[in-house]
């Protein structure tokens, strides 16, 4: 680890990976004079991310969060307006949806990728269909950098007529089908967003970025997030505009990060595999890997505990990784259960409910050594003795 500039002996959840090649092009961003919410390293850096998952344009931006709220917005999402949203995720995702205004509606999951489950999806879209009250919009999330089934819930979507937008926040480098058929994580829907905030699979140290197919649509996103100005001499604005870019410097990280994006995934998918090799021995856990409809990038390794062989084994593993100065976490909290969205519309199943009390995140940086691992691994089978 001799490219990594720790912050403390912690072993961390998911910490940055940060090596010379990121010094350098951030220094050659600074000695540039482009230090600014512009400059060449932002148009590159949204040129290399439309490089790397094949699609059309890009808006580099100041955060995920910011992503989601301006493709709302792009997508002319109002007050008072239903949204879809999956239960089982991060805060971010529905919070967006009350930027605009518009009432977060909650739907489960499915139990093989934790997302979006699409039987209960075409369910609520027929009922809201039958009265005359379908959604704005859904947000799907490709949850811990896994892809949704899409290939039910892209048909539901076009049949009703409900334009997508696709939280991609955890699943850039992740992928939908195989060989020449695969779609990037991303592509889907009418627009897609992804972090790059500290902890995701890749960093600018906070960032984000907005990816759609219709050039327009990117385009009014920058104007959305340059403060709405119009091409005037002087400043004029017709519509509320945000400052939400990506600085120049930061742009010029990603640049450098992105380069190292396939490797630091390799070496996460190594990690996943020694988790795997050594606890699915055990009986009753289970080591979430692959979705059956494409490859993940391995964000974040998740074990996931039969509750009637080992009760309250997150919190006990948890706690048991913490005394050893080793960090990590409890899966989302479902967000109908979250006090700030008490009483909100939801359709559940309870598989969100169940999950978030079964599962727990392991460290998953791409920095880990096999000794990490092990020692992690040791732990757990010591605790579930
Ligand atoms: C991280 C995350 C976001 C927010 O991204 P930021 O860049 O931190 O604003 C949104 N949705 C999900 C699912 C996330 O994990």
């Amino acid at each position: 680890m001799s490219d990594q500039h720790p912050v403390d002996d912690r072993l961390h959840l998911s910490p940055p990976h940060v090596t010379a090649l990121e010094e350098e092009y951030v220094l050659a961003a600074l000695r540039s004079g482009w230090v600014a919410p512009a400059g060449p390293d932002v148009t590159a850096f949204e040129d290399d991310v439309c490089a790397a998952t094949g699609i059309a344009h890009a808006a580099a931006l100041s955060s995920g969060t910011a992503g989601i709220h301006l493709a709302l917005l792009a997508l002319g999402v109002t007050a008072g307006q239903r949204v879809y949203v999956p239960t089982f995720t991060f805060g971010a995702t529905a919070f967006a949806v009350t930027y605009v205004g518009a009432k977060p509606v909650f739907l489960d999951c499915e139990e093989t990728s934790w997302n979006l489950d699409p039987d209960l999806l075409a369910a609520t879209l027929a009922a809201d269909a039958a009265r005359d009250d379908l959604p704005a919009a859904i947000v799907t999330v490709d949850l811990f950098g896994r892809t949704c089934d899409y290939d039910r819930i892209m048909p539901l979507a076009d049949q009703y007529g409900v334009p997508v937008v696709e939280d991609a926040a955890e699943a850039l480098g992740a992928w939908h089908g195989f060989g020449e058929n695969r779609r990037a994580a991303g592509s889907f829907g009418a627009a897609g967003i992804f972090s790059f905030n500290g902890n995701k699979i890749m960093t600018t140290s906070g960032g984000g970025m907005l990816v759609a197919e219709d050039a327009a649509r990117v385009e009014y996103v920058r104007h959305l997030a340059t403060q709405a100005r119009d091409p005037f001499p002087w400043y004029e604005h017709t519509e509320i505009g945000f400052n939400y870019r990506l600085s120049n410097i930061l742009a010029a990280l990603g640049r450098a990060q992105l380069q190292r994006l396939p490797e630091m995934i390799e070496r996460r998918r190594v990690i996943r595999e020694r988790y795997i090799a050594a606890l699915t021995d055990l009986p009753g856990i289970e080591v979430l890997g692959d979705p059956p409809w494409g490859t993940c990038n391995a964000w974040l390794t998740n074990a996931r505990f039969d509750p009637s062989r080992y009760p309250d084994a997150p919190m006990m593993v948890r706690k048991a990784l913490g005394n050893d100065n080793i960090e990590s976490r409890l899966v989302w909290k479902p967000m109908d259960k979250q006090p700030v969205f008490a009483g909100a519309e939801s359709h559940l199943t309870g598989m969100a409910d169940a999950i978030f009390h079964d599962a727990l995140s392991l460290p998953s940086g791409s920095a880990m050594t096999d000794d990490d691992v092990d020692r992690v691994l040791a732990i757990i089978h010591e605790t579930l003795r």
